[in-house]
């Protein structure tokens, strides 16, 4: 029998207090896994998980382990791992976060001390107090209040708190094929993302994948004076602009044959909304067309994202003879990262103009992620979290991508995969001042106890 909600939420806010004090004790362990801070913190928080995992007394086995970086030489950084096996015919469900945190960034930016945990208009100001300290504490606090709302725990439990995702997660695919036995689940709870504002939850249905390049286009053997050449002879960056503009209409929507675009429902949002959030200039127009969201969240992009070419401090008057920048291709979720690359190497070598030398190099690619939200686990937590925020649930897109859910996909093809979370549009996740929402973490725990104590009545 499944718990009611109204029982879920009396016990919530009765222990609510404990899961706040202890989220609180995470955020001043200041876990940066960036390889020049001090990995000793990252050591401690991870034993502080392990501790709250031991707490919750639901647990067979809690180990903190490390894998090797891939292609590297040395271990990453350590994660929890506590599992539960299930009763006979019942699920298991594998509940993700991490427990490292970005850099602070400019101290002089943020209003309080970054690992004080601070609150202050019903959130809580602190690094990793949203990301994903917080996420942790929901998956805790829920599993703490399991014993309580059924008569036997019979659900199968995976806990895996990571302690690198904010550097790139370097070793968790050799991690996730080093312990396979001890992760297999049926049901996978991502808790790192966010909630569509503070009244309405949100399930992150897409991801876009993503394929970087560095693209160099070469003219010459050498620089040449621009007054002796110029006009006859085409320079460099006149090529390679002349390529870049090939990649776009006129509105400014992605114009290379074989990427593709993919519809999804979009909830109400307006233009306008996206002029203020971008913070985009007075008069400079968006760019793209059909709803502002699926430009987001189901359709490419290309973006520069960085150049080497002379600066303008010591410009001379020279035709360039190479020119070599960073391309991001952002990719709808339904298209492979490798197809998507190999339209816009297609769309390069058809496009390149003045019979200009093009070389691609350095390559990277990342998966793009879609929910089917037709499988039990979607719609049971479709359900939980319409019942705790009581409003209906947007199922989100992110023009982003999330590479380690990727690696979980391809590790586990037969899971489902649902990505939830506690930050919302004010959570300035990396950026100084980040906050948690406090009524946003309640509900989070109030969806995800609801979902876990279903999970436990269900036989698969
Ligand atoms: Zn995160």
């Amino acid at each position: 029998m499944s718990a009611s909600i109204s029982d879920v939420r009396t016990k919530v806010s009765s222990t609510f207090d404990q899961s706040m004090k202890d989220l609180k004790d995470l955020v001043r362990i200041p876990s940066v896994s960036w390889p020049s801070f001090d990995s000793h913190e990252v050591v401690r928080s991870a034993e502080a998980v392990a501790q709250l995992a031991q707490e919750t007394g639901i647990f067979d086995s809690i180990n903190i382990l490390r894998s090797r970086v891939s292609g590297g030489d040395g271990f990453g950084q350590p994660a929890v791992v506590a599992r539960r096996e299930p009763g006979s015919g019942k699920p298991t469900i594998l509940l993700y976060a991490h427990h490292d945190v970005q850099p602070p960034g400019d101290l002089g930016e943020w209003n309080t001390v970054p690992f004080e945990p601070t609150e202050q208009n019903g959130r809580l100001y602190g690094r990793g107090s949203a990301d994903d300290k917080a996420g942790i504490m929901v998956h805790i606090s829920s599993l703490r209040l399991l014993h309580e709302l059924v008569d036997s725990v019979d659900v199968g439990i995976v806990l895996l708190v990571e302690g690198e995702e904010e550097f790139g997660s370097p070793s968790f695919e050799n991690f996730l094929t080093d312990h396979h036995e001890l992760l297999r689940a049926d049901v996978i709870v991502v808790a790192d993302s966010g909630n569509w504002n503070t009244e309405t939850p949100a399930l992150t249905t897409t991801l876009r994948g993503n394929a970087t390049f560095k693209l160099t286009v070469k003219t010459l053997d050498h620089a040449l004076h621009s007054g002796m050449f110029g006009g006859a002879v085409p320079d460099a960056f006149m090529a390679f602009s002349r390529l870049i503009n090939s990649f776009y209409s006129e509105n400014g929507s992605v114009a290379v044959e074989g990427l593709l675009t993919n519809t999804i429902a979009t909830p109400d949002y307006l233009d306008s909304q996206m002029r203020t959030e971008s913070g985009i200039l007075d008069g400079v127009d968006l760019i793209g067309e059909g709803h502002v969201l699926e430009r987001l969240w189901s359709q490419p992009a290309i973006t520069v994202t960085g150049m080497d070419i002379p600066d303008v401090a010591h410009a001379s008057n020279t035709l360039l003879p190479t020119v070599s920048a960073r391309l991001s291709v952002r990719v709808a979720p339904g298209q492979s990262a490798e197809e998507a690359f190999a339209a816009v190497e297609r769309h390069i070598s058809e496009h390149v103009p003045f019979g200009a030398h093009v070389v691609i190099e350095d390559v990277n690619l990342g998966e793009s992620f879609s929910t089917d939200t037709r499988g039990w686990a979607a719609q049971s937590i479709t359900n939980a979290l319409s019942q705790a925020w009581d409003c209906d649930v947007v199922n989100m897109g992110v023009g982003g991508s999330i590479p380690f859910i990727s690696s979980f996909v391809s590790a586990f093809p037969g899971a489902q995969v649902l990505v939830t979370g506690v930050e919302d549009p004010d959570s300035r996740a990396h950026s100084p001042n980040e906050s948690l929402h406090v009524e946003s973490f309640k509900n989070a725990i109030v969806a995800e106890t609801l979902f876990l104590a279903e999970c436990n009545s269900r036989d698969i």
